[in-house]
This record gives structure tokens, sequence and C-alpha cells, in this order.
């Protein structure tokens, strides 16, 4: 059979918002022209992130159900932290209320003036963590990563060749840990393979620095090292995941996007003084060890949806639908970071609105339109996220300009991909209306969750 169906059946629905385009113009001004402040009841179909937007199972209500609440020594907490270190094999399970709490903790140990945190590509939050103790947060991707037309089976991977030469530029005592993230997020959804993965920790291992791996969307990254990595086609999910955290001394983990739940993550890790002290810190910033700020029910959904997500019928659905909608894009010609990745489809904006230079914010131009012609919510990556004025003021400007389509994981159907795609069709078919924009409003760090914008 040649049709990718959804690899379920429905139990329960929410009504979605249809709403007008006159209406969307008035909520869109009022927002600031940034998606994050446009409430999601104007939002038809939301494509903002993938991140706790998941839709549970039904073995994942019954588990919120049967959550014991107990501050300490929670069972529902034991069979959370069995579920992870089946998958990690790391020592300490540090429960989090979702990723960067993980990031912080690691990086308030880690980080301070004069450090370096080497990554393929930091995400967002993870390089807000960094800066903001002080450090300094340093890429180092394959440079296939950021030519969004050119195919590659792994662009997500780590540079080798830069991360030695970072090394040996900073010295090795000032890099007290190597980050690796998988997928790649920031470089749209990209895999790591297993042989990346094993020298990176091979290079580390050289220097004696240890490998921590952003491990978010570890499941989806094992998929795509089954189907595009020679060795791996007759590995299970589970056998090649846990290859790739064997490589690692510990991650940290946003268990909102592959632990199949809206709340959650973790910091795990080998050394046992690192994890003394996280412990510290999880209790005077998260909660106390056996919940670490998330409701015990929480730890039930995480402990199951770490069943499912190995599930290689999920995943085949899930990559599947991805690609689906990459692949009608790419068939009506608008520009998108090839190939599609794990999680979303990525817009390049720079292909899509040639005309508005990078310092106007061609993908936030892109995704205000798609949002007025259809009530589809998407983000920027690109100048927004992460440009920033270099010290004579002059604006500095990523590699890539993207507009992030993040699919939520088993929430909308097909025919709600096809009308997604159409509006990104009718958006481009436009794009010579398409105008650059200005920020009105800012603040120092991670800037565009609350920027406000408006058109020049
Ligand atoms: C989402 C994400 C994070 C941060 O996790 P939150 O749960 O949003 O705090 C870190 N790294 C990557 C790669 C992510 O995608």
């Amino acid at each position: 059979m040649k049709t990718l169906i959804e690899p379920f059946k429905i139990k329960s629905i929410e009504e979605i918002p249809i709403t007008t385009r006159e209406q969307r113009e008035r909520y869109l001004a009022n927002a600031f022209y940034n998606p994050f402040f446009l409430r999601s009841e104007y939002v038809t179909i939301d494509l903002l992130t993938d991140s706790g937007t998941t839709a549970l199972s039904s073995k994942q209500w019954a588990g919120l159900m049967d959550g014991d609440e107990a501050y300490a020594g929670s069972r529902s907490y034991y069979k959370f932290e069995d579920a992870v270190k089946e998958i990690t094999g790391l020592k300490h399970i540090i429960p989090t209320h979702q990723g960067r709490a993980a990031e912080k903790i690691l990086f308030t140990i880690a980080a301070k003036p004069g450090i370096v945190i080497p990554s393929n590509s930091h995400f967002d939050t993870t390089r807000g963590n960094i800066e903001y103790a002080g450090a300094e947060a340093i890429d180092n991707l394959v440079d296939v990563g950021s030519k969004p037309e050119v195919e590659a089976p792994f662009k997500g991977n780590m540079d080798l060749e830069k991360l030695r030469k970072l090394i040996l530029e900073k010295g090795r005592e000032n890099i007290p840990l190597c980050m690796l993230t998988v997928t790649n997020n920031t470089s749209g959804g990209q895999p790591v393979s297993m042989q990346n993965i094993r020298e990176t920790k091979a290079l580390c291992k050289e220097f004696g620095i240890p490998l921590f791996l952003d491990a978010c969307r570890f499941a989806e990254n094992a998929y795509f090292i089954k189907k595009r990595e020679p060795g791996y086609e007759n590995k299970s999910i589970k056998e090649i995941a846990q290859e790739m955290f064997s490589y690692c001394d510990g991650a940290t983990m946003s268990a909102k996007k592959d632990g199949l739940s809206n709340t959650g993550g973790f910091l795990a890790l080998n050394d046992d003084a690192m994890a003394e002290q996280a412990k510290v810190l999880l209790i005077i910033t998260e909660g106390f060890l056996t919940y670490g700020g998330m409701t015990r029910r929480d730890l039930e959904a995480l402990a199951q949806g770490f069943e499912e997500v190995l599930n290689e019928n999920y995943l085949e659905y899930r990559i599947g639908q991805v690609k689906y909608l990459g692949d009608k894009l790419l068939e009506a010609g608008v520009p998108i970071l090839q190939p599609t990745g794990g999680h979303a489809v990525y817009l390049d904006a720079k292909r899509f609105a040639p005309h508005i230079a990078p310092e106007n914010f061609p993908g936030q131009s892109v995704l205000c339109e798609l949002y007025l012609i259809s009530g589809v919510r998407a983000v920027e990556i690109g100048s927004l996220m992460f440009g920033k004025a270099d010290t004579n003021g002059n604006s500095q400007s990523p590699e890539m300009e993207l507009v992030r389509l993040a699919i939520p994981r088993r929430v909308y159907t097909k025919s709600h991909i096809d009308y997604i795609a159409e509006a990104c069709i009718e958006t481009y078919n436009n794009r010579e209306k398409l105008r650059g924009m200005e920020i009105t409003h800012e603040v120092e760090y991670l800037r565009h969750f609350t920027a406000k914008l408006k058109f020049i």
C-alpha cells in the first residue's frame, strides 16, 4: 500500500478556530507581528513548535490517572527513571520540568566567563543559558549543513576539523564539556550519523572532554540512522538509541519532544561529583530528586511516552508526514531546506524573499503573510532569533534565514497537512508583495520570544 496512514485512531477531538483574513490582520497587528504574542484561539493550525504539543495516547491518559503524587520516592518516578536508564545507560537521572531547566543546572555548574562550550549547533535556549553564564557557545556544523538546497543524509553532523581547531585554539582547560544536538534543530532538524557521534566522542576523549547529547529528538535521529546509515538497517530503534547514548558522558533532554508528553525533561550524568552538585541545584530551583518540577503523573506519561516513541510504525508515520509536506512544497517550487528533517519543514526565506535583506527579517515577513492567508502559525529561525549587533552596531546575521513549520506529534491529519501546503504555496505565489520588517522593541537574551516588530 502506498498511502501513509496515521497509525492510530482518534478518541477525543478539540475544535480548531476558523477565522477570516480581516480578523487575522487585527490579531497579528495586536500581536506586534510576533506570533509568540498571538492567542492560540486565533490560530487555525499551530506549527509554532513541536514542543509539548503532542497528543497523548490512551495509555498515557490512563497513566496520568495512576500517577503516585508522593513528594519523595514516588513509584511514578522510578518508572520514569527505569525508562530513561534503559535507553541512555546513564547513571544519575535528574528530572526537570523541561529541557532548559536541565541546561540551566548544567551550565550553572560548567559555564562561566572564559569558558567555551562547543556543539554541532546549539539550540536557542542552550545558547541562552551558556551566554547568560558569561561563557561562549560555538557552533561547529559541517559546511553542507548551512546549504539549504544541497541534499545530504546527515546535515546535522559536527565538523570534526572545526572542533579540533577550536579545542587547540581555546585550550582544553577552558572546555568543560562538548554538546552534540540530535537531531540538529537549528540546522533544520537534520540528523547526526552514528559515525559522527562515535568520532566526536573519540576526539573529545583524546582531550579528556566529556561529551553531552542534547537528546530532545533521539528517537527521530535513531530512525534516520536506521534508514540512511549502512549497518543499521536491521537494528531496532531502541538498539540504535542505546548505541548513540553509549558514546556520551551525559545528556540533557526536553522530553516535550521525543518523550511524547506535554512537559518534562532531564539531565543525565555519569560523573558522581557533578551529579551531586546538580542535585543541590535541582532542589533549590526545581524540586525534590524524585519529581524535579513535574507532577508525578507527568512522569507516568513520560515513562509510557519513551516506550511509544521507539515504535517504528510511529516513527515511519512521523517522519513520513513531515516528508509528505516537504514533497508537496517542492513539487510546487517552494524553496525549502532539503532534505526534510525529523520534526519540521523549513521554508528557505533567503530564496523565498530574496528582495528582503537579512536585517529586515525575510523569514518573519514570510510567516506573517502565511498567517494572514491561512491562520497557520510558524516561527522564524534566522536573523530575529540569532541575529545580533556587533561592537560597531552593525547587524550580524546567521547563515540561514528559515521559517520553521514544526509538526506537533500525532496531532494533525493528512488533510491538515494539505491545507498547510496550500497556504505555503499561496504565500509563495504572492512573494513579490512581501515587505521587510524592523524591530520596535527587544530585550538582550532570546529576543525573538518577546520582540515587537512592524513593517517598513
Ligand atoms: C526544545 C529544545 C531545547 C529546550 O527544551 P525546552 O523543553 O523547550 O526547555 C533544547 N534543545 C533543543 C535541541 C530543543 O529542541
